[in-house]
């Protein structure tokens, strides 16, 4: 097989496989996302307990600066709990689950006058003033379905938005809602707004650990796994991996398969044909098929001998000999079936095995070698071989062998260039 032919099918091989690989990872992806979420979640809503927690101080109104933290107090001196050191710690635990992801954080003091913000983007504070002075924490907290989030949610305290775009900022992001329930009473809602692209950088991520090449909601993807993302009414998500990424992946390691299977195919069949074969002639090697000759009964057998070789070496040189054998060689297997066997025996003798000849059509055959050689011109030479054969039925290779040698001596004893059938 040519070596392209071997990537192609290599390459066609390892993308299928590739896919399924894809197919059987898609499903266990959602399941991640599903995880990772949740965590997002439980992390947020661990907040609670410090909130709870916490003590209080007088503020004045204004801004107050907490490292990141930007406290707003509105209008007259207020009660502030002193959030700042739970709000740092939760920013450190979800910039370490999600680097990069998190895009600020807010915590708004129901029916008060004071909000936290992480970090205060250009706008918040004005709109932050603004939705108080309008009563829009109400509205949110209606808008957003937040005052009954575990029967609106199944199971979920936290509330995640679909994607928008802020408008103040134009950044595409989700927000994460959690509201603060103490005694009946909303205490307070923690604001986690998320880039929109955390759901991708979440796929990637899975991606690089597990070799995948999945993509999320892509129109072009063969095939679709489906989910959703928990606590929030987006639409499904679908999970699926594409044509072009999939061949795009599996270049590479099917060209270095096809490469190895080259070289080992290479291999095997030179060292192979090393050991099987005469390296002079192509013929079979005595010593690798004597003892298989030992195990059959019944064949037709013919010893073959070039008359008269030592004079050819003699006036022409050995290298002109090795030539006529050679071709002679050649000829003999020109004549044969692929079925046949024909082994170098000896120098310039060879012996070709039939299975299922009969006596009449042995001789024929060993007539149509002997005359294609007589009449062909050997390296510019006039060659003759003389032939001995046998027919075996149930007597041991030896035994057909002294027989078909011993009608080779009658066939030389009759001037060569003969045919004798013992
Ligand atoms: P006959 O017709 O009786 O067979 O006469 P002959 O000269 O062919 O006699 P014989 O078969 O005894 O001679 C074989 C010679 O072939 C002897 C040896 O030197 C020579 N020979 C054997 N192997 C090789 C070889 O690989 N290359 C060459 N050039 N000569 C070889
Ligand atoms: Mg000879
Ligand atoms: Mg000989």
């Amino acid at each position: 097989m040519s070596f392209v032919k071997l990537f192609t099918f290599t390459l066609v091989l390892v993308s299928i496989g590739y896919q399924a690989y894809n197919m059987m990872h898609s499903k266990q992806l959602i399941k991640i996302l599903d995880e990772d979420y949740r965590h997002l979640y439980s992390t947020i809503r661990r907040f609670g307990y410090f909130y709870n927690n916490s003590s209080s101080e007088m503020m004045e109104a204004g801004i107050h600066k907490h490292g990141d933290i930007s406290i707003i107090v509105l209008e007259k001196p207020t009660e502030v709990k002193n959030l700042a050191p739970g709000l740092d710690k939760l920013n450190e635990r979800l910039q370490q689950f999600v680097p990069g992801s998190i895009w600020s954080i807010s915590i708004l003091e129901n029916v008060s006058n004071y909000g936290l913000f992480m970090p205060l983007r250009p706008g918040y504070q004005e709109l932050f003033s603004k939705n108080k002075k309008t009563k829009n924490f109400e509205r949110l907290m209606t808008r957003e379905k937040l005052n009954n989030t575990y029967q609106e949610f199944y199971g979920c305290n936290t509330r995640m938005t679909e994607v928008y775009v802020e408008s103040i900022t134009n950044a595409r992001i989700r927000t994460i809602y959690f509201p603060i329930h103490n005694r009946e009473s909303l205490d307070a809602i923690v604001a986690v707004d998320i880039k929109a692209s955390l759901t991708d950088t979440l796929v990637d991520k899975y991606n690089d650990q597990n070799k995948t090449v999945l993509s999320l909601d892509d129109a072009s993807n063969i095939f679709k796994s489906e989910g959703r993302l928990p606590c929030t009414t987006d639409k499904k998500i679908e999970i699926g991996s594409n044509f072009t990424n999939v061949l795009k992946a599996s270049l590479w390691p099917s060209f270095l398969l096809s490469v190895l299977t080259h070289i080992i195919y290479c291999f095997v069949h030179r060292h192979g044909q090393f050991i099987k074969k005469d390296e002079m002639t192509g013929l079979y090697r005595r010593d690798y098929y004597e003892p298989k000759f030992k195990r059959v009964n019944k064949f037709s057998l013919l010893v073959i001998d070039i008359d008269h070789f030592k004079n050819i070496n003699d006036t022409y040189g050995h290298t002109k000999g090795d030539e006529v054998i050679k071709i002679c060689a050649q000829i003999i297997m020109s004549q044969i079936r692929s079925e046949d066997i024909a082994v170098r025996w000896g120098g310039e003798e060879f012996i070709v095995m039939f299975k299922d000849m009969k006596r009449n059509s042995l001789f024929d055959k060993a007539e149509q070698i002997r005359e294609s050689i007589a009449l062909d011109d050997i390296a510019g030479l006039s060659v003759t071989i003389s032939i001995g054969g046998y027919t075996a039925n149930n007597i041991s290779f030896s035994e057909a062998y002294k027989a078909a040698d011993g009608a080779l001596y009658q066939s030389k004893h009759r001037g060569r260039n003969k045919v004798t059938i013992a």
